[in-house]
């Protein structure tokens, strides 16, 4: 089907798009790889559109004094090209080699990926692992916001309809630590995550120091299982403890029945997974 006309603006900078935004509103459009298929599904436009393809302020990363910070409108691929992301989020870089193919990885954003709320949005479970902040911007003032604190329910954020997404930061994980993603789906490439897990794990002495568990597609958000992470903590972990925080996990999932997987088959794989990516991440550490 074709694409249903629609007004789209195309302002310069980041000023111009947020005065747009103010002014009566409108949907910003990074990549539109999200936005374009749901367009075309509908039939018709409502309202207008504003590109933010033209704001280079946008698409940048920079990894300085210990914390990374990357532009909303950084791609995916811009993520594997550059040099310092594999130690500054491994997660992430592994998510990204997993996402989509190439022609939609050169046009979808980091900032679409968070901003569209989808639960099955793979670059979200690797930021929440690296405890990473949000900015979000309108013609009143910048604001940040923990990225924990951003989904608030299906496709609902706390990002305000005069707001865009500028930016995404976070400290660059601590020497020693562990940090990975593994994507479960139907198929190698091009395929809607079943089940998406990250972890970030830190040890000391011997001992837990950090534990960050972040699912993705088995509840109405991406979330971070948080009774799981606080029952590794200043623990030797061992199978035991892990196989118990994986279910703990587990518990923690909301997870639906869809055409790509059972609720059952979700909470079962989210077991799996985290008991599998905790397993690896204790054995780096340690
Ligand atoms: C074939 C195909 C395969 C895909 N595979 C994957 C995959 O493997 N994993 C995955 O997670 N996703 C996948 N997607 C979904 C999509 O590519 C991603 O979610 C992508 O990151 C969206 O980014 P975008 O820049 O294209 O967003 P857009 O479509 O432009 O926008 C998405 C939403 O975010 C809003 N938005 C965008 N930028 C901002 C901003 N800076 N501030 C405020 N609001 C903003 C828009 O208004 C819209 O609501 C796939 C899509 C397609 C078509």
């Amino acid at each position: 089907m074709m694409l249903p006309t629609f007004e789209l603006l195309e302002p310069k900078s980041l000023d111009e798009a947020l005065a747009a935004l103010a002014d009566g509103g409108g949907t910003p459009m990074a990549g539109g790889t999200n936005l374009l298929p749901d367009l075309r599904a509908r039939g018709k436009a409502d309202g207008r559109f504003i590109s933010l393809s033209e704001i280079g302020e946008l698409r940048r990363i920079d990894h300085g004094e210990g914390r990374a910070v990357v532009g909303a409108g950084t791609t995916l691929t811009d993520i594997l090209r550059d040099p310092a992301m594999p130690t500054a989020a491994p997660s992430l870089v592994a998510a990204a080699k997993v996402f989509a193919g190439s022609m939609v990885r050169n046009a979808a954003t980091i900032g679409g990926n968070i901003c569209y709320g989808s639960p099955a949005a793979d670059i979200v479970p690797p930021l929440l692992s690296l405890d990473a902040e949000v900015a979000l911007a309108s013609s009143r003032g910048t604001r940040t916001l923990a990225l924990k604190n951003y989904f608030l329910d299906y496709k609902k954020t706390a990002k305000r309809p005069d707001e865009l997404l500028i930016s995404v930061s976070w400290t660059l994980p601590e020497p020693g630590a562990a940090n990975l993603f593994h994507k479960l789906g139907r198929r190698r490439g091009d395929a809607i995550t079943v089940t998406g897990v990250a972890v970030t794990l830190a040890a000391k002495e011997g001992k837990c120091s950090k534990a960050r568990i972040a699912l993705g597609a088995v509840a109405p958000t991406v979330f971070r299982a948080k009774d799981a992470e606080d029952a590794l903590l200043g623990k030797a972990l061992t199978e035991e403890m892990i196989d118990a925080a994986a279910h703990a996990a587990a518990d923690a999932c909301r997870p639906i029945d869809d055409i790509r997987a059972s609720a059952d088959y979700r909470l079962h794989t989210a077991h799996v997974l985290v008991r599998r990516l905790l397993m690896q991440a204790w054995e780096q550490v340690t």
